[in-house]
């Protein structure tokens, strides 16, 4: 496995910390990115205490500025960046008919058109490395829509296509894109739901228990690697048979 550059946005907690930690056991040299931090600091010193190399940068997803001075930061110190997760993601739930625009606009901004502008800044690199790597985190129900999350369904369903597009423009640079849809997986994002829901959802998962951030991470991993180099386009579902 060669080692190369991965820069994994939203590396401060959940599925990203994972996947960043994930990456650096492969042997890769991990950008963290995020706002806070602090966080990504204590994750970056779990990767070096592993013996790996992480580098920490702050990035507001929400800000095509501060995307750009995070990618040029992590050039500078970590070289190329070849392999581009971009995970970070929001959430601002609400029934379709009562939606403030804000809400609407914020998680759009930051869950797709952050993850975009991500793209943008990743592929000179790529193009030039004539290898990449763009692994999108979508979500399970960017695939099937869910009821209050018109926003959050609308910016995960636009990562799938947006892979599938990207995957077409850049296939013959040697550079693969695909998409992890997760499931339920415990994070802080889904910590705030209702006992009540969360025992509805267990309900309808064939494999009978909620997903871990490592196991999200496993399917980026081995989408990052030379093992998946004949994969591109694809949308991989991680998510316990929720949604076949
Ligand atoms: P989480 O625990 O809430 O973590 C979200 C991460 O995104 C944090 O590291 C956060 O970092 C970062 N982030 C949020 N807004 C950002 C911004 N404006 N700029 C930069 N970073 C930002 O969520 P998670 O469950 O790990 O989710 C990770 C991804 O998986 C998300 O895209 C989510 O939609 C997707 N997903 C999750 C589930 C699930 O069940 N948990 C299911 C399907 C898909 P800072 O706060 O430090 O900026």
């Amino acid at each position: 496995m060669s080692t190369r550059t991965a820069l994994v946005t939203g590396a401060s907690r959940g599925i990203g910390r994972a996947c960043a930690l994930a990456l650096a056991a492969d042997g890769h040299k991990v950008v963290l990115a995020a706002r806070d931090v602090t966080k990504l600091e204590q994750a970056a010193d779990e990767i070096r205490a592993a013996g790996g190399a992480a580098f920490v940068v702050a990035m507001d997803q929400a800000s095509e500025d501060s995307i750009k001075q995070a990618f040029s930061q992590a050039a500078a110190a970590a070289g190329p960046v070849t392999i581009l997760v971009n995970n970070a993601g929001i959430t601002r739930d609400g029934l379709s008919m009562r939606m403030k625009r804000d809400d609407w606009q914020t998680v759009l901004d930051t869950n797709l058109t952050g993850a975009f502008i991500c793209a943008q800044q990743a592929i000179p690199a790529m193009m030039k490395e004539r290898w990449g790597r763009i692994i999108n985190v979508s979500s399970v129900v960017g695939e099937s829509g869910n009821p209050g999350q018109a926003n959050y369904v609308a910016s995960k369903a636009g990562l799938i296509g947006l892979t599938k597009s990207l995957a077409q423009e850049l296939g013959s640079r040697n550079i693969t894109v695909n998409a992890v849809t997760p499931g339920f997986i415990d994070t802080d994002m889904t910590a705030v739901l209702s006992e009540e829901v969360r025992q509805k959802m267990l309900a309808g998962i064939p494999l009978k228990r909620f997903g871990k951030p490592e196991d999200i991470a496993a399917a980026v991993r081995f989408l990052a690697g030379d093992d998946a180099a004949y994969i591109t386009g694809a949308v991989l579902k991680v998510n316990g048979g929720m949604y076949m």
